[in-house]
């Protein structure tokens, strides 16, 4: 078998230039590509290598093979989502399969003779960013393709794409959809706002809203009529808070509450008034406003602010409404049974509107996971896919489109073949929800009959009240700023105790960390400006700020001390660079306890203080650490980013460097060697604890406590109680040594011929 290295590969530039000869060569384009074939598998020792093609937007023919029945060549189509080839262009992610035919998604086809191989692996053609085909090797005995055969058949495949262009083999027209652009099927790359997938049709969030007359005949009735429309705006708002049932949790009161706070902001009416007074119909001052906060929210940065922005658009709109007395979308009943809203961005109460039943999905062009509607979004538990560029020009009304918040991704008029992928994904999702739901009171113990520890994170108080039903035994991260992000001024002690005591409350009795404030950098609060940093990452922000600016840490302390009164209180401090930083915050912690009892206050019963370790500077004084804290938990989040310095929201390099790759995973081995060998109790808590099979991969480092966001609670489960922890442990222990990009194919290769649930 030939087993090339990353580095012999990214030397060899062979046979990308041979390619690169060969394509130019004078010869027709079959002969051509018939050649690449073939040079192509002599390369990779495959017995077998073919390239489909996409043709009309949707089909993907067999267009050259070495190894396939010569016959099968240009007849073998594919819808997309069809069969392995149409599942790897579907997801744009490459596949490796020992055995392919076992796999589900295999679809056999008679005249290509591939009965006899039973290896594939497979990656997509891609060209700015849409697939444009399959490139595929098989192999008759079942081979573990290993990850630098799958690097190099990327390469190549990335070379194959240009020279498909460059030498006219697919023409424009090919690809076009025969119906005609606006059939044509696409798909959106976005951020998931919130989990789940949803289909049905496009419903774009708008009013139509002409305004007919611009200038004021009388100032005065103007601003009486503005007056009228907000006072009836504010009482549809009050309904609506009063109409909304969303549990008993709480923050969508906020949220509503803080937009009524909006309509009632005086700087933003005295505008609007201001506008009028010079001259303009009440209509045509809100819409002049409108545009001013359109054009400084293109000016900001920021986050929040700009998502407050958006609120004060959204309250623009509904102004607008009332003072035209326009019909909104939402109040219009031909909305279909199905439907997917679309929007450049939304704001909470506009969500509300509409009627939850027939709401399947909502995709926004802008929005933020800490925007107010994505709170709403979770609150009604609607899948929400947010940062959709060229959502607005792409999409049309009555679309068919599938919302895949799972992945960030969007489809527009997606073919039938796709259309009941997702189906059974659906399908597939609900039932695995309601095996999970089952297997809520089941323990988390591997067959061999290691306990495991799973916690969920939570930052509001709705992912609180889901602690009971999610089958996690507490709450391992506490986002404590989450609630300071999403009200209008600082909470002070008062305010800040009873929201911590309200945790307390619905979690019930179950252990619960709560992580001080990890503000500052990106995650800005409105009400508080730690001045501009040029790299907000590694900014001034979390635990930083908490001991520059110790009151603000203090009175969160105090607050946090106080409502664990007679419970236990665990307390993390985020961010923690060096010890010193660690002891400092832990004194502060203690003066604020001596300053309880002082003052005959109860104290907490048992106390237990941590630090996240999220940046990798920490590892280093492990030693003495190690004597200072009563436990640790990784953020990898934050860690896997300063790792490989790439900044982790950036979607350019979202799939840039894996987590499951040799020097995270040689971190984390090391780093629970030291914290068993000094009895310290050690966790992770960052978003891929979440994914089976980075989980698998994390207790084969020796993790044994594992926090992550609700939804993964299930599946983890299952996919640990599948699993024979010593046998995964020998085999992981025999990577270490390896090199290379990632790990995660060979350990997806081990889950699946060992039937681990991932
Ligand atoms: C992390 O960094 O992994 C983490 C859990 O914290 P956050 O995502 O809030 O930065
Ligand atoms: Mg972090």
């Amino acid at each position: 078998m030939n087993r090339h290295s990353v580095h012999e590969w990214s030397g060899s530039r062979r046979l990308l230039r041979e390619l690169r000869d060969l394509m130019k060569a004078e010869s027709t384009t079959q002969v051509r590509l018939d050649q690449v074939v073939a040079m192509i598998a002599s390369d990779m020792v495959a017995e077998v290598c073919s390239v489909y093609l996409m043709r009309a937007g949707e089909v993907l023919e067999l267009y050259a093979s070495k190894g396939l029945k010569p016959e099968a060549v240009h007849r073998t189509r594919l819808r997309l989502g069809e069969g392995l080839v149409g599942h790897i262009a579907l997801r744009a992610r490459p596949v490796a399969l020992a055995d392919a035919q076992s796999h589900p998604e295999f679809a056999y086809r008679p005249e290509t003779g591939e009965e006899i191989y039973h290896s594939l692996l497979g990656v997509p053609l891609l060209r700015d960013n849409r697939v444009q085909g399959v490139l595929v090797v098989q192999n008759v005995t079942a081979r573990s393709y290993g990850e630098e055969e799958v690097e190099a058949l990327e390469t190549v495949a990335m070379v194959l794409s240009e020279l498909i262009v460059s030498a006219g083999i697919l023409t424009e027209d090919e690809t076009r959809h025969s119906e005609g652009a606006s059939v044509v099927p696409a798909r959106l790359s976005g951020i998931t706002l919130n989990d789940g997938i949803g289909m049905g049709y496009a419903v774009p969030h708008h009013r139509g809203i002409v305004i007919s007359q611009v200038v004021a005949e009388d100032p005065g009735a103007e601003v009486l009529r503005l007056e009228t429309a907000l006072d009836e705006m504010l009482g549809r708002l009050e309904h609506l808070i009063e109409k909304q049932d969303l549990g008993g949790a709480g923050e969508h009161q906020d949220i509503l509450e803080t937009y009524r706070m909006f309509a009632k902001d005086r700087g933003w009416l005295a505008r609007i008034e201001e506008a009028v007074r010079d001259g303009l119909t009440a209509e045509a001052a809100v819409q002049k406003i409108q545009t001013d906060t359109r054009s400084r929210m293109a000016k900001v940065k920021d986050p929040y602010i700009r998502e407050r922005y958006a609120d004060l658009e959204d309250l623009g709109n509904r102004l607008l409404q009332q003072l035209l007395g326009a019909k909104g979308t939402a109040q219009e009943d031909d909305l279909p049974d199905d439907m997917v809203l679309v929007a450049r961005s939304l704001g909470p109460a506009d969500l509300l509107d509409y009627d939850r039943s027939r709401l399947r999905a909502v995709v926004l062009e802008e929005g933020a996971p800490t925007a107010h509607v994505a709170i709403v979004a979770r609150a009604l538990g609607v899948p929400m896919v947010g940062r959709c560029k060229d959502l607005l020009s792409e999409v049309r009304p009555g679309d068919f489109m599938i919302a895949d918040a799972e992945n960030g991704q969007v489809f527009l008029r997606p073919r039938q073949g796709v259309r009941a992928s997702f189906s059974e994904a659906l399908e597939a999702r609900e039932a695995r929800k309601a095996a999970q739901a089952a297997s809520r009171d089941q323990e988390p113990r591997t067959r061999d009959g290691t306990r495991i520890s799973l916690m969920m994170n939570a930052g509001l108080l709705i992912d609180v009240s889901q602690l009971p039903s999610s089958g996690a035994e507490g709450i391992g991260l506490f986002r404590t700023e989450v609630p300071f992000m999403v009200r209008e001024a600082f909470p002070d002690v008062a305010v800040q105790r009873g929201f911590y005591a309200r945790v307390y409350e619905i979690a019930a009795g179950l252990p619960t960390t709560f992580r001080t404030l990890d503000v500052g950098g990106d995650k800005a609060l409105p009400y508080w400006s730690g001045g501009e940093d040029d790299n907000p990452a590694m900014g001034w922000r979390a635990i930083r700020i908490g001991l520059d600016r110790p009151a603000m840490l203090r009175q969160q302390l105090r607050a946090l001390i106080g409502a664990a009164a007679g419970r236990e209180l665990r307390v993390m401090f985020p961010m923690v660079a060096e010890v010193a930083e660690f002891t400092a915050a832990r004194r502060i912690l203690a003066q604020e306890l001596a300053h309880g009892r002082a003052a005959g206050r109860e104290a907490p019963s048992d106390l237990k203080v941590g630090a996240m370790l999220e940046v990798p500077a920490l590892a280093w004084q492990l030693p003495a650490l190690l004597r200072e804290v009563d436990f640790l938990s990784v953020g990898s989040n934050d860690l896997v980013q300063f790792l490989f310095a790439s900044d982790r929201g950036n979607p350019r390099l979202a799939r840039r460097y894996d987590a499951l790759s040799p020097p995270v995973l040689n971190f984390f081995r090391s780093l629970t060697r030291s914290a068993d060998a000094a009895g310290v109790p050690l966790s992770i808590c960052g978003e891929m604890a979440a994914h089976p099979l980075d989980a698998m991969a994390l207790l084969g480092c020796g993790f044994r406590s594992l926090s992550m966001p609700m939804s993964g609670i299930g599946p983890v489960k299952t996919m640990l109680c599948s699993l024979d922890l010593p046998a995964l442990t020998a085999y992981m222990e025999g990577l270490e040594g390896s090199a290379g990009h990632s790990l995660r194919e060979r350990l997806r290769g081990y889950a699946l011929d060992r039937g681990i649930a991932i």
